[in-house]
């Protein structure tokens, strides 16, 4: 995890939201009801309540008018709570509801009948117009007096009340309640309290005011109308003039994080998981080095790769040859993160490799680019993937293309192999052409020819580990696919080329191996992690590919270690079967979890990375360099 934003303790729902939030999935889940309506927003959070009305629910937004409800519907009070006299229509009305009140805001309308009938004038401490506050005021005889600063206290006439009682909207400042009370003392003798600000509330607003300044900036989340949020961050904003009121991922643009870390990441009580998670993920894009150096120079790979295509491209006719090298050019340039030609740069720029020098290092960079194209082809026809980054796959293109004109039912599937081939020879011809000295030239072909053959090896066990009947004993296809088909073809090897090219030898290579192979296994392990399980913090969305495909990766391996008798053959039996059902797949999951084995991949990721930071950390290379790869390793593992 990065070091760069840290996050409250106290984030996302408090219990009462939470509450709220459940209660309607549960009525949403039964399906009891032709419509159902909430009774105000049940929330103030745009996105929940945008996900809500997405799922059919309808918003009523004036509580005291509320029009004729079909039969078998359902109304929802929100967790704000109402006053006495909306409950009593609803049930004149004889419309069926169902109350999602928070019970710390139904203590409020308690606390404030019990001061009123012991003769305490009602006091409320809060926002006039707030649905909370307005709820509050129908528990009472009196109209109550509504203040929210201590200068207000001045303007009132106090002269005619011998005692009051005050109680507070559940969101209030929890400081500011204390200087208006004691304003108050000063104009009547007897004055009683009862606290209703929530703990949440208090929790939230404590941790704000006590980290704020820690911090070179501060980012609160939530919805403009949050009450909660608003409040959040008026308090940090007097202790850190940084302070950004972030209510959507877009809204992260708007600012300019990158020289204000670390930074603190707080959110109202009704802003979701996924949301939070989101902006972080934007404000970390924002600050990240490694983006940065993106920025800088995947443009000029991209440029260097076109300029190679237009050169082949000059000297064809045909028509349909033409088409192919311009889908090889599509395909070579669909957006991707450009991890390993930029790592190329990276060795290149980080081991002092001349500035004047960099266009060799470009063309390198170029080619490692399309020797991954070409690897992808070829994964594709092997996968039978449809898609490759969001389009279609290569041989589906040349498949819809020219698969009218011919009776070879394999056309697409045949002329992707040949387009693979040319993309390599092309990416070879481009690294074998660069202008440096003979002896660079050799030690970079050398890592460049082991680099592509150590990922032919990878893919090799890949191919033996998906699909199997049964436990291959002895075989750890896993660690070597890791190995192999990760760590040296995506870490190691792009940055020992772009090292080769500096023609320095200050660096041991097994220094370089040991900084890019820990963190090449971490990040294969948290995608085999995903790919069983989801992404943490997203939306739930899982993707069992990986055990519908029966692949032996680190996470099944390490599950039939710990597995024994019985219980492994049962595993096994589900495991190994060709055709899983839901059940199967969801009791693997749930074995994977049961045994620890997905804590201890957990483990192992942060023990590796922390391997990977050790080490380039006593590296002797600039701390720019330090920076970027830091940055890269969070990238990865966001
Ligand atoms: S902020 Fe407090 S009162 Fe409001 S819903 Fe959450 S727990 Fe309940």
């Amino acid at each position: 995890m990065s070091s760069k934003i840290v996050l409250a303790q106290q984030l996302s729902f408090c219990f009462g939201v939470k509450k709220s939030l459940d209660l309607i999935e549960k009525i949403i889940q039964s399906k009891k009801y032709k419509e159902i309506y909430m009774l105000g927003e049940i929330i103030h959070n745009t996105q929940v309540i945008n996900d809500l009305k997405a799922k059919g629910i309808k918003i009523i937004k004036d509580i005291h008018k509320i029009p004729p409800l079909p039969q078998d519907s359902l109304l929802v009070i929100q967790s704000h709570g109402v006053g006495p006299e909306v409950y009593e229509k609803l049930n004149q009305r004889n419309i069926t509801y169902i109350d999602s009140t928070c019970p710390l805001v139904k203590r409020i309308h308690k606390a404030i009948q019990t001061l009123e009938q012991a003769n305490y004038f009602p006091v409320i401490l809060g926002s006039r117009n707030h649905t909370e506050v307005i709820g509050i005021k129908g528990y009472v005889q009196h109209t109550p007096i509504i203040i929210k600063s201590t200068e207000e206290v001045e303007k009132i006439d106090w002269n005619k009340i011998d005692k009051v009682g005050i109680v507070m909207q559940s969101t209030f400042f929890y400081d500011k309640a204390d200087d208006i009370i004691k304003a108050i003392k000063k104009k009547i003798k007897e004055v009683k309290v009862i606290d209703t600000i929530c703990n949440p509330t208090k929790l939230r607003q404590k941790e704000i005011v006590k980290e704020a300044s820690q911090f070179k900036s501060v980012a609160v989340v939530g919805s403009h109308n949050s009450s909660n949020t608003n409040k959040l961050y008026d308090l940090a904003k007097k202790k850190n003039k940084n302070t950004y009121f972030i209510a959507s991922e877009k809204e992260v643009e708007q600012y300019d994080f990158s020289k204000n870390t670390p930074i603190f990441l707080a959110s109202g009580a009704s802003a979701p998981t996924y949301l939070i998670q989101n902006i972080k993920n934007k404000i970390l894009q924002q600050s990240n080095n490694f983006l940065k150096f993106s920025k800088d120079y995947a443009l000029v790979i991209e440029k260097r790769i076109k300029e190679v295509f237009l050169e082949k491209k000059k000297k064809i006719k045909d028509k349909d040859m033409k088409f192919i090298f311009d889908s090889m050019q599509e395909f070579c340039l669909r957006p991707g993160k450009r991890i390993r030609p930029l790592l190329v740069l990276w060795g290149y720029f980080a081991f002092r490799g001349e500035k004047s020098k960099i266009h060799s290092a470009i063309d390198v960079a170029a080619s490692v680019e399309m020797m991954h194209a070409f690897l992808l082809i070829h994964d594709d026809i092997i996968d039978e993937a449809k898609l490759r980054r969001g389009e279609k796959s290569f041989h589906s293109v040349m498949n819809e293309a020219f698969s009218e004109r011919t009776y070879n039912k394999n056309v697409g599937r045949d002329l992707a192999i040949v387009g693979g081939d040319l993309l390599y020879f092309l990416a070879l011809e481009l690294a074998s052409q660069i202008q440096v000295s003979l002896k660079k030239k050799n030690k970079f072909l050398e890592y460049f020819s082991q680099c592509y053959t150590y990922t032919a090896e990878g893919q090799l066990y890949d191919t033996f580990a998906s699909q199997l009947k049964q436990v291959e004993p002895g075989k750890n296809y896993s660690k070597n696919i890791n190995l192999l088909k990760t760590s040296y073809y995506t870490i190691y090897y792009p940055i020992l080329m772009g090292y080769s090219l500096t023609g320095k030898t200050s660096v041991n290579i097994q220094t370089i191996e040991k900084i890019a192979v820990p963190l090449g296994l971490a990040f294969q392990m948290r995608d085999d992690i995903i790919s069983v399980f989801g992404k943490e913090g997203d939306t739930g969305k899982s993707n069992d590919s990986d055990i519908v495909e029966g692949k032996m990766t680190v996470l099944i391996e390490k599950t039939l270690e710990t597995l024994s008798g019985d219980k492994k053959k049962r595993f096994e039996k589900m495991f190994f079967k060709q055709q899983k059902t839901k059940k199967d797949i969801k009791d693997i999951k749930e074995i994977i979890k049961k045994t620890g084995t997905l804590d201890v991949v957990k483990k192992e990721i942060t023990k590796l990375l922390n391997q990977s930071k050790k080490r380039i950390e006593s590296l002797n290379i600039q701390l720019v360099y330090k920076n970027i790869f830091y940055d890269l390793i969070d990238l990865l593992i966001l």
